[in-house]
């Protein structure tokens, strides 16, 4: 385990009783000892609805671990009428993210003063084997970063392994980790079947002082895919979100520099990029708790046809222009996709929408729909 000092992250860690003899509810016990108390279902002082940016910021250092009692997949939020998406199913082995980035979605989102942790990811993987019969074959994807980071708090639940061991099962299959951690080395000896991604939200370090707090470096983080590119597991980047500011041509030419110096287009087998964009209603809370100091509070956008505020078309074409052309002048092979985009983003910038682009295509087929119930993420575009 990486030598953090856990214990002074948290403020308190509260244990449902009914997961207390679980192995995740006990490896919290003993970690957090004295900050440990138990609770009978909801904490006491919990609470719901929508949070002010205190609350918030309380969310992120007070935790509660309990079972989640519903499905566990879900689809992406990709998933909308307007966006273009790729195949993906979404887990979520939490509520919460314990790093503080300015332009956090969770902001708009979050409706509780706790960081959730579910201790019943045997039932997630229930749910994965129930449809397998049908799917064993289809390229299947899950990732598991979507309302808390894949990784950040793995070495305390090491879902990590049981996950990776659980994919051993399905090659065919790909697990996606996503992070802005660099928490890797709980995992790196684990036997896996080459169908494990490890895959980082990365900027410029620029970006990254300013505006993600409590995250791993640029440094860090390369530094982490390198220890997972060693160990055989897939890595790859999401450039995401591009954040304007007067020197940003010069910080994203580094930051492509750096991957394109430290990996090859065959160790990754895709990458992202993505502009800032938020839901209107997280601009109080934004401001609130992070004031005008913040380059994503200052940008002017505009809203898009998802409602979603957004950067105007021509500045999102040329930033998305400029990363393309930089990576592609390193060698052509790299494969580059813009996540949750419009479809006039996609023909503006590659001329097409991703399932026309020969090289991307694959990444959007439709799924064969599974016979259990399971929603699954088809982009109907
Ligand atoms: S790492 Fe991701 S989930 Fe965590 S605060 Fe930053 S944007 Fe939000």
């Amino acid at each position: 385990m990486a030598d953090i000092s856990w214990s002074d992250r948290f403020a308190k860690v509260l244990i449902d009783r009914k997961v207390a003899q679980t192995d995740v509810a006990l490896r919290f016990a003993d970690i957090f000892k004295d900050k440990v108390e138990f609770c009978e279902g909801d904490p006491k002082d919990i609470q719901r609805g929508v949070l002010s940016g205190e609350q918030f910021t309380q969310s992120k250092k007070q935790i509660h671990l309990t079972e989640f009692a519903g499905s566990f997949f879900k689809k992406c939020p990709g998933f909308h009428k307007g966006l273009a998406c790729c195949n993906y199913y979404v887990l979520n082995l939490g509520f919460q993210c314990d790093m503080d980035c300015s332009y956090c979605y969770l902001q708009s989102f979050i409706n509780s003063n706790y960081l959730t942790i579910y201790t019943n990811i045997d039932k997630a993987l229930d749910e994965l084997r129930s449809f397998s019969d049908s799917m064993k074959d289809s390229p299947v994807r899950v990732g598991t970063g979507e309302v808390i980071d894949s990784l950040s708090l793995d070495p305390l639940t090491l879902y990590s392994r049981k996950l990776i061991e659980f994919f051993n099962d399905y090659p065919k299959w790909k697990l996606e980790f996503k992070t802005k951690s660099a928490l890797v080395d709980q995992f790196l000896d684990c036997e896996h079947a080459g169908n494990v991604i490890v895959s980082w939200s990365i900027n410029p370090q620029y970006i990254i002082e300013r505006e993600e707090h409590g995250t791993a470096s640029f440094t860090e983080r390369i530094q982490a895919a390198l220890k997972c590119k060693d160990k055989g597991y897939l890595v790859s980047f999401h450039i995401d979100p591009m954040i304007w500011h007067p020197e940003w041509k010069n910080n994203y030419a580094v930051l492509v520099d750096e991957i394109c110096k430290n990996f090859t287009p065959s160790d990754i087998p895709v990458l992202s990029v993505g502009a800032l964009r938020f839901q209107p209603q997280q601009k109080n809370i934004m401001r609130e708790r992070f004031a005008m100091d913040s380059l994503v509070t200052q940008a002017e956008t505009f809203v898009g046809k998802d409602g979603k505020l957004r950067y105007d078309f021509e500045l999102r074409k040329e930033m998305f222009d400029f990363v393309m052309t930089r990576f592609k002048s390193h060698d052509p092979a790299w494969k580059i996709f813009m996540c949750m985009e419009t479809p006039e983003t996609w023909n503006g910038t590659l001329g097409s929408s991703p399932h026309r682009q020969s090289d991307l295509k694959e990444f959007f087929k439709p799924l064969k729909k599974p016979d259990s119930d399971i929603r699954y993420p088809i982009s109907d575009i």
